[in-house]
């Protein structure tokens, strides 16, 4: 494996430095400061402490709410078109920030430079996919039964919308929401991981510039910083009609009863456990590409990260070969190096969980054909770079039905494609999935009722880089909920069935005769 970054790691105070200049260009200011609930910033690329930064605690967060309850009249009664605009100038705004918002991607989450500028891209495009949306918020028309009646569904702001995100996507996950939110009439408290702070000062930063450039009122975004405390207002209060959490299953199990308890609604987006099939006929060079990316990119921090490789056997030692081949040539380290391809994972229990993963594979009777092993660790001892990891398995044990958040790819061998569909559905999770396959009878299959259960199932593309024209999000354990695209802004808003009596007559529904 080359490892053309060893020993120029770049130092913590150089990233604190660049973190400082993104956060100025975006217009963030004060932010640092001390006390019982500061927040490190901290680097993944070094494992340092870059600077403190002040954060918040339950009662910011009933603030939040307050404040932005109090702006959601007037926002909701601004035509949608018109809260459109305010999406535009933050797309504006974030396209001139690019660059800036990348850099804090890549310092605080250790994502490649081109896949954090990626990240942004997907919050420009939200912004423009919303501003169109803002112009087509639709309801229908429905045929009544009675004469001179007309029967409509209409939809309608909720409320405030509390958003809590995962430190993986620190930025496109909040544009996802607030994005489709912000024109659907909703006001947003935002709740970003603890372990992103300065993703979210500057996002935030840009669209307070939005608000006050375009005149909307001052409350419909407010962000709280903090940990699980902080979130608590959002999950049990009655005044956030709509929770969009993003983390991990267990989170979620923690969450998503309390939110249920007081009849709020959730939109979880959880764990995926994500797998590809790869058939006899599939194109291996095509598929080894797509697999690469999927399983060692963002160094396997991706909620759509494939996990398992479920590949037929007479094709499984050439492309298990491949593999291990492409994975020796991977560039791991430096994040804002170009020649990098792997970066770090976010911290040591990130690095403990791959290990502990690995242990168990390997008792289970796994094999590790390919990396495994930490990185850098004489240049960075606290920074935790690891070498994707290959293994082998005998079958679809505990471990493998479980998701790690690293990069382990998971390889189980299948004769017949009943026998892979079987194996890919027997996961807890049910995020992403794809097939490899030149046989159109085995695509269709795949992404039929019976076939894949995931809210994602791509032919001949990896489970991972989904655009967001397509709703996003998974079932089964990764929680059901869909954001983005196509017709997902409907869960942030309510729904109205209105019957318009235009006669002069009041027939009742069903022939009912009352007198
Ligand atoms: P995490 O669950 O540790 O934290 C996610 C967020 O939830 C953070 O903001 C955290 O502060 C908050 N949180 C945690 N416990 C809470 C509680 N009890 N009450 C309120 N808030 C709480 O997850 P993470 O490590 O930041 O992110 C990785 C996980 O997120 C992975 O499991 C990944 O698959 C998942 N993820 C899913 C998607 C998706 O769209 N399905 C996208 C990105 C990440």
């Amino acid at each position: 494996m080359s490892d053309t970054s060893e020993n120029t790691l770049p130092g913590t105070a150089e990233l604190a430095e660049r973190a400082r200049r993104a956060l100025a260009a975006c217009g963030a200011a004060g932010y640092e400061g001390s006390g019982p609930n500061a927040l490190s910033a901290r680097s993944p690329i070094t494992g340092q402490d870059l600077f403190t930064v002040a954060g918040g605690t339950g009662s910011d967060a009933h603030e939040a709410i307050a404040a932005a309850g109090a702006a959601f009249p007037a926002w909701r009664d601004t035509p949608a078109p018109v809260r459109g605009a305010l999406v535009k100038r933050l797309g504006e705004l974030l396209t001139e920030h690019k660059q800036d918002l990348a850099d804090l991607v890549t310092i605080e989450a250790g994502k490649i430079g081109s896949e954090a500028l990626g990240e942004v891209q997907e919050m420009i495009d939200i912004c423009d996919l919303a501003v169109g949306m803002s112009r087509q918020l639709e309801g229908r028309t429905l045929a009544s039964e009675r004469p001179g009646h007309k029967l409509l569904e209409t939809w309608h702001p909720l409320g405030v919308v509390g958003v809590i995100s995962a430190f993986n996507f620190p930025v496109a996950v909040w544009a996802w929401n607030t994005a489709v939110a912000l024109v659907c009439g909703d006001t947003v408290v935002w709740k970003p991981s603890e372990l992103t702070p300065l993703t979210a000062l500057a996002s935030t930063a840009l669209l307070e510039r939005a608000i006050a450039d375009t005149g909307a009122p001052e409350g419909v975004h407010r962000l709280v910083l903090g940990g699980a405390d902080a979130a608590a207002p959002l999950v049990d209060s009655p005044d956030v009609p709509l929770v969009s959490a993003t983390g991990s299953e267990r989170m979620g199990r923690e969450i998503a009863p309390r939110i249920a308890a007081r009849f709020g609604r959730a939109i979880l987006e959880l764990g995926g456990n994500n797998a590809a099939i790869v058939t006899p006929s599939a194109d291996l060079d095509l598929a080894a590409r797509g697999i690469v990316f999927s399983a060692a990119g963002t160094a396997g921090q991706r909620c759509t990260t494939m996990r398992r490789l479920i590949v037929h056997e007479d094709v499984a030692d050439e492309l298990v070969a491949r593999l291990a081949k492409v994975y020796t040539g991977l560039n791991i380290g430096d994040p804002f190096s170009e020649e990098t391809l792997v970066g770090p994972l976010v911290g040591e229990r990130a690095h403990a969980a791959m290990r502990t993963a690995l242990e168990r594979a390997v008792a289970d009777g796994g094999e590790v054909v390919a990396g495994g092993g930490r990185r850098l660790a004489g240049a960075a001892q606290d920074a935790y770079y690891v070498e994707p990891a290959i293994v082998r398995m005998p079958g679809q044990t505990d471990v493998v039905k479980e998701e790690t958040f690293a990069p382990i790819l998971y390889v189980l061998t299948y004769r017949a494609f009943d026998e892979a569909l079987a194996l890919h559905n027997d996961v807890p999770q049910g995020l992403s999935s794809s097939v490899f396959t030149t046989d159109q009878r085995e695509a269709d299959r795949f992404t039929a009722s019976a076939g894949s259960d995931c809210g994602i199932a791509n032919v001949n593309i990896g489970t991972s880089g989904a655009e967001i024209g397509g709703a996003f999000g998974g079932e089964k354990t990764t929680g059901g909920g869909r954001e983005s695209g196509s017709d997902a802004w409907r869960g942030y808003m309510r729904r109205a069935t209105n019957t318009v009596n235009y006669s002069t007559e009041l027939p009742l529904a069903q022939g009912v005769n009352f007198g």
